[in-house]
């Protein structure tokens, strides 16, 4: 069988292709990068291992050697491998690199495109990448890449990908190159989520316009005649959504796979539209409380509530779970996290005991 890499798309869980989803949800075993959101976590079967590889500004969760080593023995064992990456996996996600390591260890392995940052950022901003008589083409750069070697002025449209570190350095080099101050850019943050944002400036005020719009990674810079967004916030930053809190139910960490089914389903139930809403487990089951906040935190959510998914405070609930969710506050100090209590006492579950004495009666 050989090991999927399969492209999770940009953010927005709709945008997985029907052939990901098929192959997640026959996975035994998924490896997946810090964009990728959670709910395409719950498309694999409840007893699939699970393993978080994220890099994230420049923290590297697992070593790309460590990656390939992983994917390997788990493909040894006859076991159905899928490495979920972010956007497309052979667009600066180092599919390539994966794949190579693969090969050389006589795996076979297979690529399943994914909706790459560029197309899914054109579609935020309402505008085409290649456009008749005005965009004969398109090429995709990343940023450190344009410092190093800007390329030269030309009608085909530029997606710089990594390139908000670096913007100023960027737009300078374009225009020292030759590209005319006034050629339209967007740049366009967390395309396809729904707090996305798309910032339009001519390139010689691009840096301030978006420092001032304080745009955060992920995004990507759109540069050419295209980049006149109908849908552009100009410079001002459009109103934020306002935000329904994320909610993490934290369950116990038993090893019966009917077990977290039933706390991912009922988890997948309390979700509302747009809501970040997952399950996370004890020790030793995945994902735990770690990844599950990192996974929120990536998805832009600033306000997270975590509730024990247990009837009575033990160990767990009065120990452990204050204990967790305290380092998760060290880990992410900007985040807003806060821990409810068990469901003892709530009024719900006089209900609950009353209805199901009533269908056992029946
Ligand atoms: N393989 C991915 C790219 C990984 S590199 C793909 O095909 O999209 C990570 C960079 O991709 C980010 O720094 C950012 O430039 C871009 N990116 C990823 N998701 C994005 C999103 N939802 N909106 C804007 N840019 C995004």
């Amino acid at each position: 069988m050989p090991v999927y890499l399969v492209g999770a798309g940009p953010g927005d869980p709709e945008l997985l292709t029907v052939k990901g989803q098929r192959l997640l949800a026959a996975a035994d075993a998924v490896l997946y990068d810090a964009l990728v959101d959670p709910r395409l976590l719950e498309l694999a079967p409840a007893a699939a291992e699970r393993c978080y590889v994220g890099k994230r500004a420049g923290h590297h969760a697992l070593a790309q050697a460590e990656i390939a080593r992983w994917m390997i023995a788990r493909a040894r064992r006859g076991l159905a491998v899928v490495r979920l990456k972010g956007g497309d996996p052979g667009v600066f996600g180092r599919g390539g690199e994966e794949m190579a390591a693969l090969r050389r260890a006589g795996i076979a392995c297979e690529l399943v495109p994914g909706v790459t940052a560029a197309t899914a950022a054109a579609a935020a901003a309402g505008v085409p990448l290649t456009h008749r008589g005005v965009a004969p083409g398109a090429r995709l750069l990343f940023g450190a890449g344009v410092l190093a070697a800007p390329p030269a002025p030309t009608t085909e449209t530029l997606v710089i990908y990594m390139g908000l570190a670096q913007l100023k350095g960027i737009a300078a080099a374009l225009l020292v190159q030759g590209w005319a101050r006034a050629t339209p850019v967007c740049a366009v943050e967390r395309a396809s989520l729904p707090d996305e944002r798309v910032i339009a400036a001519p390139l010689s005020r691009l840096a301030a316009a978006v420092r001032r719009a304080e745009l955060r990674s992920p995004a990507v810079l759109i540069v050419g005649a295209v980049a006149k967004p109908p849908r552009a916030a100009a410079v001002r930053p459009p109103r934020a959504a306002p935000e329904l809190p994320g909610l993490i139910l934290m369950a116990h960490g038993s090893p019966l796979p009917d077990w977290q089914r039933g706390v991912h389903e009922l988890a997948r139930q309390l979700a509302q539209p747009g809501q970040f809403c997952s399950a996370a487990f004890l020790p030793p089951v995945a994902p735990g409380l770690g990844e599950v906040v990192e996974a929120a935190a990536a998805a832009g959510v600033r306000r997270l509530a975590v509730v024990p998914y247990f009837l009575a405070p033990g160990l767990h609930v009065r120990r452990d779970l204050p204990a967790l969710v305290e380092a998760e506050r060290r880990r992410f100090p900007k985040l807003e996290l806060a821990l409810a209590s068990c469901l003892e006492g709530h009024p719900a579950l006089r209900t609950a005991v009353l209805s199901r004495a009533a269908e056992a009666m029946k």
